[in-house]
């Protein structure tokens, strides 16, 4: 078991790709917290992996964009295990527009989910880590922390932003064991993925059919999608890495949708 007892928080994770690392790593034998923004939906989750087992889960109301709740919902995990040996930035949203129509408080909503939430978990974490002598962050990016796609100027920019938050992390964090590394998955069918496809059919003029080959599979090796599975596999990797071999970088997991 790569993590028993490791106590590892998961933003976003009463669904999609956040679950799926949930799962995984409760598989290993760890701690895992489910931080998302309802109770009864972390809660479910919680329960669900921690009957699968080995390892066990507790779900956490946190919004990732308020400083209260990630300190509040961090001291809690601390009162109960007493420490945080992983955690994983990875709540995030999908808004699609053109530049010329994004609705500024779109944009805003965006940057505070993804960035403020990476940084205020971060904030949040990095002293215990530190005292512990080590400890894993990772980010959520995407393959869009490296690509550009039409409509996707918010995203674009949170996700691009990820990589420079996890390089600072990666050199501050270093000299105490504490990694930071960014996820990069190409498309992955979650419910952030189904809502776009509509969306983007919508704005672009074309069929949803054509949005998937045209606009998300069309870079990749075999027109296939990403898995939560695959996701999850990358997501252990860099929790169980033990050494700063292994910090400031990026993997990016997508069907050869942007080879590095
Ligand atoms: P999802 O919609 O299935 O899950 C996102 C979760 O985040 C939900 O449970 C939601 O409640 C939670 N969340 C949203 N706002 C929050 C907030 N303010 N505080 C706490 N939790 C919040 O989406 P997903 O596809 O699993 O996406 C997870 C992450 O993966 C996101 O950062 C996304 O950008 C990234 N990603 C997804 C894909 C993809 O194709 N699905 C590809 C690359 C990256």
């Amino acid at each position: 078991m790569k993590l028993k007892d490791k106590v590892c928080i998961v933003t976003g994770s009463a669904s999609g790709i956040g679950e799926a690392i949930a799962k995984r790593y409760v598989s290993e034998g760890a701690k895992v917290v489910i931080a998302d923004l309802k109770l009864d939906a972390a809660e479910k989750t919680a329960a669900e992996l921690t009957a699968a087992g080995p390892g066990e889960a507790i779900g956490i109301e946190m919004d990732v964009t308020s400083e209260d709740a990630v300190n509040n919902g961090v001291a809690a995990v601390i009162a109960k295990w007493g420490r945080v040996d992983v955690l994983v930035s990875n709540a995030g949203i999908q808004i699609v527009h053109k530049i010329e129509d994004f609705p500024f408080a779109d944009w805003k909503k965006m940057l505070s989910i993804h960035l403020d939430g990476a940084f205020l978990t971060t904030k949040a974490c990095i002293p215990h880590m530190k005292a512990q002598k080590g400890g894993a962050i990772i980010y959520m990016g995407s393959v869009h922390s490296h690509e550009a796609s039409p409509l996707k100027s918010a995203y674009v920019t949170a996700k691009h932003g990820l990589l420079g938050l996890a390089r600072v992390v990666a050199k501050e964090g270093g000299p105490d064991g504490v990694r930071a590394n960014v996820i990069c998955p190409g498309f992955v069918r979650t419910p952030l993925v189904e809502k776009q496809i509509p969306e983007q059919a919508k704005a672009l003029g074309i069929s949803e059919d054509e949005v998937v080959k045209k606009m998300m599979l069309s870079g990749t090796v075999d027109t296939q999608f990403t898995t939560v599975e695959d996701v999850a596999e990358v997501a252990l990797l860099f929790a169980g890495f033990e050494t700063n071999a292994l910090t400031g970088q990026s993997l990016v997991v997508s069907h050869g949708w942007y080879m590095q």
